[in-house]
């Protein structure tokens, strides 16, 4: 009973026209943004995560504290969990669903193969299942990821670009999400929109992340290891700050039409998107590591190795065309003065001094 008056209170909308949205992954780097930025705004907001251990917990309950605070609660559970699902729905209608929760990382998909396929396509599935089968069905959001384009030489990437060729199994399982979405979209009615967010960073990231570990290892004295690509050639990233990605977000969520399957029969076609959300701005990594030394006031010791083939392709750059118009999506914020967000963020988290200061 207390559980369920958490979920509730969690979840109720406090504005006129908000949207109910239950967020997956909420304890992640981008779910945790994302749910405070809907709560501040008056949507109800509840919050599902597994609290796996892929990279530091502790990280992942700090953000849990932060949610706290603003009323979002985040019930500790897995998107494999169809009962679980099922007694979310049925305490609250959600009308949308901003699906986050997945196995990030692409070199960790050589080491751990099941945990892609757990979470990202078998755990999706099972998300999808239940949303179908309830009444309301609501819209849903999901974290697609530019990695879908693979092996594909012509930048900038658009939506309209050949994705056959997934250079990670992480890429694989994003591209498998989006053919299975379809399927849901197409069969059962769902309103579906999927977003291929390009390399997001900022406060409270991602420590299997080049910009977060580099800060660590240039703080520490450690060598980093910077790869470029054939030729010497650099390998370069269309770094999005975390406040654009959320805006993006957040405007999906608004414009997503209602799902048309509701009670099992289907009245007419559902909507089906697919956006790019980057910075339309791709920075080499050595510029990265000369931007963070400035900002640490550190020389980084460096080694340069060539690029492994092991899942990371050589570079990313997207078109933004279609969400801007669309989403009226426009990213505001250069890699520069978004490092210097993170690594003010970074220098109090992890000063002992200051532990309580966020
Ligand atoms: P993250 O790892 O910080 O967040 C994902 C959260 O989901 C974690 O807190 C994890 O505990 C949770 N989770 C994982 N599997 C789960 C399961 N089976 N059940 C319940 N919870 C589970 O990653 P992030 O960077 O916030 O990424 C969010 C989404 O965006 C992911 O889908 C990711 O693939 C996608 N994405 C991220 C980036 C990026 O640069 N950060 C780029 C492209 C795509």
């Amino acid at each position: 009973a207390v559980w369920e008056r958490r979920v509730r209170s969690s979840a109720r909308v406090r504005s006129r026209a908000g949207l109910s949205v239950l967020v997956t992954g909420a304890a992640g780097f981008v779910g945790s943004h994302v749910s405070i930025a809907l709560k501040r705004r008056g949507d109800g907001v509840l919050g599902l995560d597994n609290f796996n251990s892929y990279y530091d917990t502790g990280l992942k309950m700090s953000r849990k504290v932060l949610l706290d605070r603003v009323g979002v609660f985040v019930v500790d559970g897995d998107i494999n969990d169809a009962d679980l699902l099922r007694k979310l729905f049925d305490v609250v209608p959600f009308t949308h669903v901003m699906h986050l929760a997945a196995q990030a990382g692409v070199r960790y998909a050589m080491q751990n193969p099941s945990s892609y396929i757990r979470s990202n396509v078998a755990g999706f599935v099972n998300l999808l299942e239940v949303c179908k089968s309830v009444n309301p069905q609501p819209s849903i959001v999901w974290a697609s990821s530019s990695s879908v384009y693979g092996l594909n030489s012509k930048v900038p990437f658009s939506e309209k670009d050949r994705t056959d060729r997934p250079a990670s199994l992480y890429a694989a399982t994003k591209k498998a999400g989006e053919a299975i979405a379809h399927t849901y979209n197409h069969i059962h009615g769902l309103s579906l929109t999927g977003l291929r967010f390009f390399t997001v960073y900022g406060p409270w990231g991602r420590p299997d992340m080049a910009y977060f570990f580099f800060t660590r290892d240039i703080l520490k004295g450690k060598q980093i290891t910077i790869f470029e690509g054939p030729d010497h050639t650099t390998v370069a990233r269309d770094f999005t700050y975390i406040d654009d990605i959320v805006r993006g977000c957040l405007s999906a969520l608004d414009t997503a039409k209602k799902s048309t399957g509701s009670g099992g029969k289907k009245k007419g076609a559902a909507q089906f998107r697919i956006f790019n959300l980057g910075n339309t701005s791709p920075i080499p990594v050595g510029k990265l590591v000369s931007i963070l030394e400035k900002l640490l006031k550190v020389k980084a010791k460096k080694k340069v190795l060539p690029l492994p083939s092991n899942g990371d392709v050589q570079f990313t750059h997207a078109n933004i065309s279609l969400a801007r118009k669309e989403l009226g999506y426009k990213p505001s914020i250069d890699l520069e003065t978004g490092l210097k967000k993170f690594v003010k963020w970074y220098l109090t988290y992890y000063d002992p001094k200051k532990k309580n200061a966020w």
